[in-house]
């Protein structure tokens, strides 16, 4: 080789390594957060985040082991940007976590929202809604606009890395004699007989002597469950792909799907029937970049459940699987909603062994302050000291809390006046237990 092709093969050579050393440095400079594997729910709004820095919650929970969080947010004017901020200082990637088949606050609707209501079986005999949470119809068009305007505004007004659909399902368990079960509403009807021209009625539910009631009608009762199971697809396509969704609208965040998974015997048909979610055909139609399996309320609100409960969601999983064989998976527990089910760290890790085990490699808690463990164990990076003549207590996070005594736990112990230790005890009282535990009265260290 001539000496001028050696030296066009060094500069050659020098500009590729050139070009590779700042595609690195490029995407070096780009954030990476993570955004599978162990994750924990936290809705800001609960009383143990109140008055607390941004930085000291984003702390504790990276504490706990977990680099991943998903916000839930329930009206998207009350997003916290300096928590998202303080969470990717702490290397957190962040879910926008927002549910679909109603709200929990009507407050940011527009006016004229009630007509998107569903129309439940309550609706039908004349009841009163449920106050706590609005459904609102996912064949409603104008809902539906409304819904994907509210995603997309969301994620361009904070740095979200990704947006888990949650709860999309048609109400409620156990099916039609639920008060919530629904939707009757005339966007039902009218989707209902574009599918099916030769029906001209959705069935009628209360009367069982209607020509259209479930047991006088099967061949139109099945026509309804497949219409259910097809229109939440559809809602859901059109959130993710379709015109102003979130692909076009935040091309960069990826997107998780949830439906319910429950362990009775047939929990894949009561999901399908009662609840109008066909997982396998979701991962097919929309093409999630993950898939959430959330646990259904018969299940959680057990006291007695165990960890490998999800051994019974296998035939959720499979029907996930014979779609995609590769999209990624997580199963959602609720770890204290109700007092009998708030769950143990032991709980929590044996739960997401068993995920893992399953093949399911990311998990995810509501809520991250509702567990056991908040009012009995002590977080993360805290410590205690008894010295001389105080008592010391700090809980190692950003926004540090200390707490110092004129007396010393021996003090406590030794006091002779039996005025002068009960009012210690008193002051004592009121530390969280796992602090109790070091300085019982009565007891000297
Ligand atoms: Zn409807």
């Amino acid at each position: 080789m001539s000496l001028f092709y050696r030296l066009l093969a060094c500069f050659c050579l020098l500009g590729i390594i050139c070009t590779l050393r700042a595609g690195a440095q490029g995407a070096a400079a780009a954030p990476a957060w993570p955004l599978y594997g162990r994750s924990v729910q936290i809705d800001p709004g609960l009383p143990y985040y109140r008055g607390r820095s941004p930085e000291s919650i984003a702390s504790e929970l990276r504490a706990h082991g977990y680099r991943v969080v998903r916000y839930v947010v329930t009206e998207s004017g009350s997003v916290n940007s300096a928590l998202l901020r303080a969470f990717h200082r702490e290397g957190m990637g962040v879910w926008f976590l927002t549910f679909a088949n109603g709200t929990y606050s009507t407050r940011e609707l527009p006016s004229g929202w009630e007509e998107w209501r569903m129309v439940t079986r309550a609706t039908l005999e004349g009841k009163a809604p449920d106050a706590s949470y609005t459904y609102l119809c996912l064949n409603n068009p104008a809902y539906r606009a409304w819904k994907k305007r509210q995603i997309a505004a969301t994620l361009k007004a904070h740095l979200f890395q990704g947006v888990d659909i949650a709860e999309p399902h048609w109400p409620e368990y156990p099916g039609v004699t639920s008060l919530a079960y629904g939707c009757f509403c005339k966007h039902c009807l009218a989707a209902f007989r574009r599918r099916f021209p030769e029906e001209s009625h959705l069935p009628d539910i209360l009367h069982p002597d209607s020509p259209y009631s479930p047991a006088n009608n099967p061949a139109l009762w099945r026509k309804w469950l497949a219409f259910r199971v097809d229109s939440l697809t559809d809602f859901l396509n059109d959130l993710v792909n379709g015109s102003g969704g979130i692909r076009s609208q935040a091309p960069g965040v990826k997107v998780c799907i949830w439906t319910l998974a429950l362990t009775e015997r047939d929990g894949l048909r009561r999901i399908r029937e009662d609840n109008g979610e066909d997982a396998g055909a979701i991962a097919r139609v929309v093409g999630p970049d993950m898939h959430c399996f959330q646990t259904h309320w018969p299940d959680w609100i057990r006291a007695d459940l165990k960890p490998d409960y999800v051994e019974g969601y296998r035939p959720f999983i499979t029907q996930i699987r014979r779609a995609n064989p590769r999209l990624p998976l997580m199963i959602q527990a609720d770890i204290g909603s109700q007092p009998q089910n708030r769950r143990s760290w032991d709980w929590i890790r044996a739960f997401e062994r068993h995920c893992a085990r399953l093949g399911v490699t990311s998990t995810t808690l509501y809520e991250y302050s509702l567990g056991k463990y908040i009012n009995t164990q002590p977080p993360r990076g805290a410590w205690f000291r008894c010295r001389r003549n105080a008592i010391a207590l700090r809980r190692n996070y950003g926004a540090s809390l200390e707490a110092r005594t004129g007396f010393s736990c021996r003090s406590v112990g030794a006091s002779r006046s039996k005025s002068a230790r009960s009012s210690l005890c008193e002051y004592i009282a009121r530390w969280p237990s796992w602090v109790r535990g070091h300085c019982s009265c009565g007891r000297s260290q």
